[in-house]
């Protein structure tokens, strides 16, 4: 088991995730328009982890759900305090996975990149992730 612990920016919102093996979280990059937006930058990193491998243990993040302008609709979640990104999910997954942003765990290499997607919409000066084993994807999800 694996027991990695995270938090939002003031340290209001607390969480941890238990993994059976750091192999079962998926963590990607995403290039496209909605993760700029949503992350405040030029990708978006995200975790996807089993929903009950996920715990809240303190305070309770503010959501916000929206269609991604694909017609799936993203929820996600943050901290009302210091408007950390948290989390996120979409409504079609909502019972199965949580998306973690890898930038609120404590320890940011816990969880290295599988793979990147909406290579297409990377913006210019971004390089990929040299590995030989990370896949990268014009789309994504
Ligand atoms: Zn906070
Ligand atoms: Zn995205």
């Amino acid at each position: 088991m694996t027991t990695l612990t995270g938090s939002c920016y003031c340290q209001n919102i607390k969480y941890e995730v238990t993994l059976n093996s750091p192999d079962d979280a998926r963590t990607s990059l995403c290039h496209c328009r909605n993760c700029k937006k949503a992350f405040g930058a030029n990708y978006g990193l995200t975790a996807k982890i089993p929903k009950d491998a996920l715990k809240i243990t303190q305070g309770k993040p503010k959501g916000h759900s929206a269609d991604n302008g694909s017609g799936m609709v993203i929820n996600r979640e943050f901290c009302g305090n210091c408007g950390s990104f948290i989390l996120e999910y979409g409504e079609a997954v909502k019972n199965k996975f949580r998306y973690i942003v890898v930038g609120s765990l404590d320890d940011p290499e816990a969880l290295p990149p599988k793979g990147e997607f909406f290579c297409k919409d990377r913006v210019s000066w971004m390089p990929e992730v040299p590995s030989k084993s990370t896949f990268h994807a014009d789309l994504g999800t």
